[in-house]
C-alpha cells in the first residue's frame, strides 16, 4: 500500500522504517529541513523498560515514581482550568490503570527493546548509547522506598537491583565522593542512547531502503475520499494515498481537529542542558537519576546531558533560566569535573521540548475513527523508549489488521478517536 507518514520526529521514521520492512511504499512528509527537529530533539535518552514502567504505573500522589518533588508534572497557569481539570483526570486514570494495559505497556516496551536492537545491528544504526542507569537515593527514607519499588520491578523480570552506595560508586566512579548517597537502585542492560541520532540515521537508512522523505513540506490537512487519503500542502497541492499516519507529536492536534477528532490531550514541557564532556573519566559511564531533584544526568557521546522537571502548560519560547540552573547544579552535584555547565559558552546547549500526553497516560497507536488515518501519538514523556516497540506494532496492524492485547489497550478509540 502507499502509505504517508506526517512527521519525522523518532516516532515517524520508525513507523516509516516498519512499515517499509513490511512491503509498503512509504513517504515520510517533513515540515523543517531534516528529521528530530521537534521533540525527538535533545531528550535525555533513557529507554531501559524499568524505568519506564516506573513512570507508568500508577501513583498514589502526582509525584512521580523515582522523585521527591524534582520531576513532579507542574501545573503552570498558562494551562488554565481546563489544564487543572486534565490533570485530575490524568491522575485518576493512571491510579486506576487496568492490569491488561500495564501489561499492554510492559509488552510494548519489550518490543521496543528487541527492535531497537535488533534494527541497530541490521542498519549498521551506529550511534551513542550505553547500559546501565543508576537512580540515586541521598538518604534512607528515599533508599528504602527505591528499593521496594526494585522489588517489583524485579518481580516483572527485570534486570533491577538495590546497591550499597559503596557499590554504586564502583559502577559510576566519577560519582562526586562528597555527595550525600545512602544506596541506588540498579536498572543493568540498555538504558541511553542518543534519539536524536538514531532518528537522523534512521532516515538515511529509510531513504536506502528505498522510503521517500519530504523535508520542508508542512501538511495543512488530510482528506479522506474514496476510500483513499489525500494528503495537502498549505498551498492546496495534494497527493493520493492509501493511508496516512499521524506521527505529529504536539502538532498532531491541529490536523485531528480538521478531521473532525477532538482533542483529549496536554502538552507538557521539559528542559535539557547538554555539553562537551571536560575529561571521560570525570563524567558517568552510562546514567543516573537524583531521586531528590528528579534530574538525569546521562552520557551521549562526548557529551553530558542534564534534564528533568514537567510542567504542564506553557507556550513555545526559549529555555526557562532557572530550569537550566537547576539541571546544572544537579549536573555539578554528582559529576562536578564532567562538564563546564555553568556561563554563557557557545558549546552549551539548553533546550526546551514538548511533548504530547493523553488523559490515561498511555500512547494513542492504532487506527483513527477516519477509514485509512492511523495514528501513532502522545508519547508523553516516555517517546524514544516506545518509539520501536509502537513503531514495529502497528506496522503489523497495518499489515495483518489483526488484533492483539496491546491493541485494545493502546487504540485511539478507547478515547473517541
Ligand atoms: C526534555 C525532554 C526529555 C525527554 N527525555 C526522554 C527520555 O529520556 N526517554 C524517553 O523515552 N522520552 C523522553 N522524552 C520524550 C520524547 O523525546 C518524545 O516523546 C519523542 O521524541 C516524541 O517523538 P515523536 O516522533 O512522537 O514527536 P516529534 O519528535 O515531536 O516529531 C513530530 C514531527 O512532526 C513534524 N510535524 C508536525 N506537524 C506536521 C505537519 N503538519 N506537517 C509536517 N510535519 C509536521 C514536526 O516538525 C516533528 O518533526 C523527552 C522529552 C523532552 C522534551
Amino acid at each position: 500500500m502507499k502509505i504517508a507518514i506526517v512527521g519525522a520526529g523518532v516516532n515517524g521514521l520508525a513507523t516509516a522504517h516498519e512499515l517499509l520492512l513490511a512491503g509498503h511504499d512509504v513517504t515520510v512528509f517533513e515540515r523543517h529541513a531534516t528529521a528530530a527537529e521537534a521533540g525527538s530533539f535533545a531528550p535525555a535518552g533513557l529507554l531501559h523498560a524499568a524505568w519506564a514502567l516506573a513512570w507508568a504505573e500508577p501513583q498514589t500522589r502526582l509525584h512521580l515514581p523515582w522523585s521527591a518533588q524534582g520531576a513532579a508534572l507542574r501545573w503552570r497557569p498558562q494551562a488554565g482550568w481546563a489544564g487543572w481539570a486534565w490533570r485530575r483526570r490524568w491522575r485518576s486514570a493512571t491510579r486506576r490503570r487496568p492490569a491488561p494495559a500495564r501489561q499492554a505497556l510492559a509488552d510494548l516496551l519489550a518490543l521496543g527493546q528487541e527492535r531497537h536492537a535488533d534494527l541497530t545491528t541490521e542498519l549498521e544504526l551506529d550511534h551513542d548509547r550505553s547500559d546501565g542507569l543508576l537512580v540515586l537515593a541521598s538518604d534512607e527514607r528515599r533508599f528504602a522506598q527505591a528499593a521496594a519499588r526494585a522489588i517489583g520491578l524485579r518481580e516483572m523480570g527485570l534486570a533491577v537491583r538495590a546497591v550499597s552506595a559503596e557499590e554504586a560508586r564502583t559502577i559510576e566512579p566519577a560519582l562526586n565522593p562528597s555527595a550525600p548517597l545512602a544506596g541506588a537502585v540498579h536498572l543493568a542492560g540498555p538504558a541511553v542512547a542518543n534519539c536524536r541520532e538514531w532518528t537522523l540515521l534512521l532516515r538515511q537508512a529509510l531513504m536506502r531502503g528505498g522510503g521517500r522523505f519530504v523535508a520542508r513540506q508542512p501538511i495543512a490537512a488530510l482528506e479522506p475520499h474514496d476510500g483513499s487519503i489525500d494528503v495537502v500542502a498549505p498551498d492546496g497541492e495534494r497527493e493520493t494515498f492509501g493511508a496516512a499516519v499521524v506521527c505529529a507529536g504536539v502538532d498532531a492536534i491541529p490536523l485531528l481537529q480538521g478531521l473532525g477528532l477532538r482533542s483529549p490531550f496536554a502538552v507538557w514541557w521539559s528542559h535539557s542542558l547538554s555539553a562537551p564532556m571536560r575529561e571521560p573519566v570525570d563524567a558517568p559511564q552510562s546514567g543516573v537519576l537524583d531521586l531528590q531533584s528528579g534530574v538525569t544526568v546521562t552520557r551521549l557521546g562526548h557529551r553530558v546531558r542534564a534534564s528533568g522537571g514537567w510542567d504542564l502548560g506553557g507556550d513555545a519560547g526559549p529555555a526557562e533560566k532557572a530550569a537550566i540552573a537547576r539541571l546544572a547544579q544537579t549536573a555539578s552535584l554528582w559529576f562536578p569535573a564532567a562538564a563546564r555547565l555553568g556561563g554563557t559558552q557557545s558549546a552549551l546547549q539548553s533546550w526546551r521540548g514538548a511533548v504530547l500526553a493523553s488523559p490515561d497516560g498511555l500512547p494513542l497507536v492504532g487506527a483513527s475513527r477516519v477509514p485509512g488515518v492511523w495514528l501513532n501519538i502522545a508519547h508523553g514523556p516516555l517517546g524514544w523508549a516506545l518509539a520501536c516497540g509502537a513503531a514495529h506494532h502497528l506496522a503489523q496492524t497495518i499489515t495483518d489488521e489483526g488484533a492483539s492485547s496491546i491493541s485494545s489497550a493502546l487504540s485511539p478509540a478507547r478515547l473517541g478517536l
